[in-house]
C-alpha cells in the first residue's frame, strides 16, 4: 500500500487530483505534487454487481465509494464492503488504484 498524491497550488493552497497546468481556483501555474495521508469521509458508496473486467468479478460484487479527502478533493475508490455515508476512512493505493478502508 502507498499514499495518495495530489497537486497543490503554491499560491492559494487549493488541492486537486488530476494533472493540469494551472490552479482551477486562482489560475496560478506550476503546482506542486504532494503526498497526503489519505484521510477522508465517505460521500457516496455503492456495490458493483457487473464487473467491467473478468478479474474484478467477485461473488456478491465489490464496493466503490466517492471519498472526500481531508484536503477537499473527492476521489473514486474501490472500497471495503459495508461502508456508510459519512464514515471516516483512509484511502491508500492498492495495485495502483485508490482503495478506501475504515480507519
Ligand atoms: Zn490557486
Amino acid at each position: 500500500m502507498s499514499g495518495i498524491a495530489l497537486l497543490k497550488c503554491r499560491s492559494c493552497g487549493h488541492h486537486w487530483q488530476f494533472r493540469r497546468a494551472a490552479c482551477p481556483v486562482c489560475a496560478a501555474i506550476e503546482p506542486e505534487a504532494v503526498a497526503v495521508a489519505g484521510g477522508g469521509t465517505v460521500w457516496s458508496v455503492t456495490t458493483v454487481h457487473r464487473a467491467p473486467l473478468p478479474e474484478w468479478d467477485v461473488p456478491g460484487g465489490y464496493a466503490i465509494a466517492l471519498v472526500t479527502l481531508d484536503e477537499g478533493v473527492r476521489v473514486m475508490c474501490r472500497a471495503e464492503s459495508g461502508l456508510a455515508i459519512g464514515e471516516p476512512v483512509r484511502v491508500t493505493l492498492r495495485d495502483g488504484l485508490p482503495h478506501a478502508a475504515r480507519t
